[in-house]
């Protein structure tokens, strides 16, 4: 029997909704759908903590050069949350961008990532201070030693990456003050064609969420105060880059070569099927018109946003 992550619900092994080979770690993965709670998640679980260095997507990439603009799932936070100052931990804080605008607005901002080379940007490229390279359960220990508590949590699309839910919440809460805040924001399950998403696959996702399921998982941790808000809705290039992925069947191929393997193959010959697909611009421009009228079809669809912003208060108070 499978148990559901969220609420130990029993599924039987057989009644996975879909099959995955990671050709990153050769590993099978099965997804399977909880009947009472309705989280999506992937068995086996378990995190690669070194996925995140090694440079084999675009975007985790990205934070290495430490100039990434603010994440559209972050902009809610500036919007909605209750507070604009105490002491902020971002978990999963990559280049500090988010802790840079935190900052800003007043927060005494900390943070920390897997991933050493996103946390010497942040370091290096936007003189943050309190960031580190280490694991949640290293960073309680420290805290935990130095008598650290948080006023405010954040993780933004962690949550997702997470292979023990219940212990990252109870970790998240260990560390938070009384009457503590998190927020952050995850991947829309029910966004169009999340299956066409590359990056929504473990070894690096292993559960895919909903509104709904978010309040059942938060409110069963003794989170109050729920706030939902959409965060980045499609755009046309995002479209185009599904119906790429229909069409040529390279969901699997989309990984970039790690840098070892182009290293030893520069010229780019090699027949290795994990290497990145190439492209040509004239099809990527009839993807793109091709867009243009799925568009209209998929219209109601576009309504979901493609990540949820979430913020939520530990503690019951009354502030007003
Ligand atoms: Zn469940």
């Amino acid at each position: 029997m499978i148990v559901c992550p969220l609420c130990k619900t029993q599924t039987n092994e057989n009644s996975f909704v879909q099959s995955y080979f990671s050709s990153i770690n050769d590993k099978e993965y099965k997804l399977y759908h909880c009947f009472k709670c309705q989280l999506y998640f992937w068995d086996p679980m378990g995190i690669v903590a070194e996925l995140y260095e090694k440079e084999m997507f675009d975007t985790y990439d990205d934070y290495h050069m430490g100039d990434k603009k603010l994440s559209e799932w972050c902009i809610p936070f500036f919007t909605y949350f209750p507070l604009k100052k105490g002491r902020l931990l971002d978990v999963g804080c990559a280049d500090g961008v988010f802790l840079e605008h935190a900052q800003r607005i007043g927060f005494e901002v900390w943070g920390i990532d897997f991933d050493g080379k996103s946390i010497e940007a942040a370091t290096k490229k936007r003189g943050l201070k309190n960031v580190y390279q280490m694991s949640l359960e290293n960073f309680i220990d420290y805290a935990h030693s130095e008598n650290l508590k948080f006023d405010v949590i954040t993780f933004f699309e962690v949550l997702e990456h997470q292979d023990n839910l219940d212990k990252f919440l109870t970790s998240i809460k260990s560390l938070l003050k009384d009457e503590g805040y998190i927020a952050g924001s995850v991947p829309n399950g029910e966004r169009l064609l999340p299956e066409f998403d590359h990056l929504d696959y473990p070894p690096h996702h292993f559960t895919r969420w909903s509104k709904n399921v978010l309040r059942i998982f938060l409110n069963k941790e003794d989170f109050t105060h729920l706030k939902f808000y959409p965060a980045s809705f499609f755009r046309l290039v995002d479209i185009s880059y599904r119906l790429q992925n229909i069409f040529t069947n390279t969901i699997a191929l989309n990984f970039k070569k790690t840098r070892a393997e182009t290293n030893v193959n520069p010229i780019g010959t090699s027949t290795d099927k994990n290497k990145k697909f190439p492209f040509p611009k004239k099809i990527k421009k009839f993807f793109i018109l091709l867009s243009a009228l799925f568009f209209s079809v998929v219209v109601s669809k576009f309504k979901k946003a493609q990540n949820i912003y979430f913020q939520a208060a530990y503690v019951p108070f009354n502030r007003n």
